[in-house]
């Protein structure tokens, strides 16, 4: 499998067709953080971002995938990526 570089992720994230993914996405989860919205949350005031469920980095093929997608806050896209540092097997203990 082939894993992408940082410019190449760069280079993605700068890309028209991930903009245009991401306002559909954004769209699709009507500007509310699907995470929170688990936790019985809702957060839609401040910066959201669009979370790849399954990394970029490692499944570049499902990088405009909108089930591989969704819209985080940034507090939890960014507990996700510290969370994720720590652990090796980052999906094998996922319960759902
Ligand atoms: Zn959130």
């Amino acid at each position: 499998m082939t894993k992408l570089s940082q410019e190449e992720r760069l280079t993605f994230y700068k890309s028209k067709e991930w903009r245009q993914t991401r306002e559909v996405i954004l769209k699709r989860d009507k500007f509310e953080c699907q995470e929170c919205k688990r936790n019985g949350k809702v957060t839609t005031g401040e910066r959201l971002d669009v979370d790849h469920l399954l990394e970029l980095e490692d499944y570049p093929e499902l990088a405009l995938e909108p089930t591989n997608l969704e819209t985080k806050c940034v507090t939890c896209h960014n507990k996700k990526h510290k969370r994720f540092m720590k652990k090796e097997n980052k999906w094998d203990d996922e319960k759902w």
